[in-house]
């Protein structure tokens, strides 16, 4: 078929379109409004709430394969999406990713490396799990969370004081992985089982936050392998097809051995990701296409030495009524631009991002640093 649908109409979905477009496919978006990032750019859209079965309905109707761009979508509406056109990654997979308690078992129980961690629902069985998992943790909610919402760093239980138990009804409180390094892995995964790894991402967040990623990622060739080899293992553990990003920590022991532990797992295209678009033959929304249509899968080799991706968050534009200097970025030699189109900048919102591909990773991490930077200094260029 030659229409894929989409449920979520945020920027992920909109490059996911973009790429669709390219090759020729018809994009139907499901989200609720037309100011959404995807829906500006959609052949289509079914606009609703996404628990709306009746537009679920309408949309589903429409759609030859359907896929989806952030995990919190009611796994209802992904079961229907089910019944009318093949839909990857399935309810199942959704409904692992959307529960981090049964998404670290399901993936400590295919034998993957993750931080100790426990179950929590209150003060008093926070007390217990962190006999079991240690101090410092971090205690994070069960469901909804993203970008470090609704987690708490628990030095002493002391710190549980702040905590609004009333968020969420389960939370997980994972050991504290002084990590070395912070990488992630994009899998994609066709509905027969094929495979294909992208390069490590190399990750730099800020205030829980990803900010800047980074290819080539600085770690030993054995390293990479057994990154790619986890990320593979984790997405044939959860049965996903399409793609599959596995955040992961690299901590080096006393020795020096590097030791890589999962964080947590997204079944979609990932922000660590968006530099492919400029550094690989194939980008990430174009394997997404690929893996839900049953093409073969694109090879994922850099075509640059190296490539680095800065994130441009509300932040950059103070208020909404002052206009980042673009002109100042885009003067900094191959730097490239990618705007949402989301209307309203807000601190921490994701509003697009630089992307800077060259002969060597050093030189491109600086250029779109410098990029960014001038975005916000008053000074002139
Ligand atoms: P997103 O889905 O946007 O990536 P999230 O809210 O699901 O974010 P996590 O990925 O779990 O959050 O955590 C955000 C960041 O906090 C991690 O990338 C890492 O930098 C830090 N962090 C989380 N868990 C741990 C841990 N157990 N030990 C050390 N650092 C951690
Ligand atoms: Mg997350
Ligand atoms: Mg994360």
């Amino acid at each position: 078929g030659s229409t894929i649908g989409m449920v979520g109409g945020g920027q992920l979905g909109r490059m996911f379109a973009i790429a669709a477009t390219q090759m020729g496919y018809q994009v139907v978006v499901f989200c609720e409004t037309e100011q959404e990032p995807a829906a500006q750019i959609a052949h289509r859209c079914v606009f609703g709430r996404l628990n709306n079965m009746d537009a679920v309905e309408a949309f589903a109707n429409q759609c030859n394969v359907i896929t989806l761009e952030f995990e919190n979508i009611p796994e209802a509406t992904i079961a229907k999406c089910q019944q009318y056109a093949p839909t990857y990654p399935s309810s199942d997979v959704l409904a692992t990713a959307q529960d981090r308690l049964r998404e670290k078992n399901t993936i400590q129980n295919a034998g993957l490396p993750v931080a100790p961690f426990a179950k929590v629902v209150d003060a008093e069985t926070l007390a217990t799990a962190s006999e079991a998992v240690g101090l410092p943790l971090i205690l994070k909610t069960a469901r909804s969370g993203y970008d470090g919402k609704g987690q708490h760093r628990i030095n002493t239980l002391a710190d549980a004081e702040n905590v609004d138990w009333s968020l969420c009804d389960e939370w997980v409180a994972e050991q504290l992985i002084a990590f070395d390094r912070e990488v992630s892995v994009v899998v994609a995964r066709t509905v027969d089982g094929r495979t294909s790894t992208f390069p490590i991402f190399e990750n730099d967040h800020v205030n829980h936050i990803l900010d800047v990623t980074m290819i080539p990622a600085t770690l030993s060739d054995s390293v990479q392998q057994k990154a790619r080899e986890i990320a593979i293992a984790t997405a044939q553990a959860l049965d996903v097809v399409g793609l599959l990003c596995v955040e992961m920590f690299v901590r080096s022991d006393a020795e020096g051995n590097e030791e890589v532990i999962i964080n947590e797992v997204a079944p979609r295209p990932h922000n660590s990701g968006h530099l492919t678009i400029e550094a690989c033959h194939t980008s990430q929304f174009e394997q997404h296409v690929r893996a839900v249509c049953g093409l073969p899968l694109g090879n994922t080799d850099m075509i640059c030495g190296g490539a680095a991706m800065a994130n441009l968050l509300g932040d950059v534009w103070g208020d909404e009524t002052h206009t980042p200097p673009w002109d100042r970025a885009l003067d900094v030699d191959a730097v490239k631009l990618h705007l949402y189109g989301k209307v309203h900048p807000k601190p921490g919102r994701k509003m697009g991002h630089l992307t800077c591909v060259g002969e060597s990773r050093d030189t491109v991490v600086e250029k779109v640093r410098e990029a960014r930077r001038r975005l916000t200094s008053s000074s002139s260029v």
